[in-house]
């Protein structure tokens, strides 16, 4: 098969900038367009320079219709309302759509599921094996273990992180919830302060902490009676997310339309 021509959205960005570098060293793969939001003061410069690499000609734009003309995939780590202007798109024109993209509404879920008969979406709040890996051992304990264990999960993040609490603690949230045999959106304590109450039993709770440079720490912690379970991962370094996104373009390439997960990249479902 020919090299798979990617656009990485949000390509002045934290994530954006190691999806630059990753590709650059990947075989199979090539940067096809970088993508930037209307008004950056990124347009126009070289993609590579931005990562710190040489430069490779590849000039950041807004317009995604124009650089998908092009293109075979589309690594989109940027802001919900992009990445649902990125959505059709990417159907539109048949791309795979790797959506990284956290803090998304249940609409906005809505929407993607909504194209996937035609597009080929891979989503997840976090796209790191370990994290994956994470996941499926939570949805494990949480059916061993009864309501007399509380489920918290804790999640530690960078000082410029703008939402919470992280897709990545959602998802294992989503996890537990599996396990139990339970829908999150009516279980789950969220944002506690001041006079609180009791614990409701069976809830999953969530609490985030933001500080300093930390890339992502994630603990779920299973509280029972005299005893405590924690389960947790600590990503070292975003490029691990990076090279993530791409196994997952890589592995879509030419798979029917659908919506995929990491777990189906990795081989991790049930
Ligand atoms: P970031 O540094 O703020 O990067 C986001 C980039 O998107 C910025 O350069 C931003 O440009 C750009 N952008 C905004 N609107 C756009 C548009 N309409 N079109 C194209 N680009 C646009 O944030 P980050 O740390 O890279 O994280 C990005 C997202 O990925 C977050 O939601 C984060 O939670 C998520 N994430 C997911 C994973 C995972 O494994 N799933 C891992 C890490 C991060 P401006 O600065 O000009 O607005």
């Amino acid at each position: 098969m020919a090299d798979m021509r990617l656009i990485v959205a949000g390509a002045g960005g934290r994530m954006g900038r190691a999806l630059t570098r990753v590709i650059a060293e990947t075989p199979g793969a090539v940067l096809a367009g970088a993508l930037e939001a209307p008004g950056s003061e990124l347009l126009g410069k070289d993609a590579g320079v931005l990562a710190g690499l040489p430069a490779n000609g590849v000039q950041l734009s807004a317009d995604l219709w124009t650089l998908s003309a092009n293109a075979d995939g589309i690594l989109d780590f940027t802001v919900p309302g992009a990445t649902i202007a990125n959505v059709a798109i990417a159907a539109q024109r048949g791309l795979v759509h790797v959506i990284g993209t956290t803090g998304l509404s249940a609409s906005d879920e809505a929407v993607i599921k909504s194209v996937t008969s035609r597009a080929i979406v891979v989503k997840s709040g976090n796209m790191s094996l370990g994290v994956n890996l994470l996941a499926a051992l939570v949805k494990r304990v949480a059916q061993s273990l009864d309501e007399s264990f509380d489920i918290e999960i804790l999640e530690m993040h960078h000082k410029s992180k703008i939402d919470a609490p992280s897709g990545t603690a959602l998802m294992l949230g989503e996890a537990a919830a599996a396990g139990r045999k339970i829908a999150l959106e009516e279980r789950s304590a969220r944002g506690r302060d001041g006079f609180t109450g009791a614990r409701r039993s069976g809830d999953i709770g969530f609490a985030s902490l933001r500080g300093g440079t930390v890339v992502g720490d994630h603990s779920v912690i299973f509280s029972g009676p005299h005893e405590r379970i924690t389960l947790a991962h600590h990503a070292e370094d975003r490029i691990l997310f990076a090279h993530g996104a791409l196994k997952a373009a890589l592995w879509a390439h030419g798979k029917k339309p659908g919506f995929y997960s990491m777990a189906d990249v990795l081989g991790l479902g049930d």
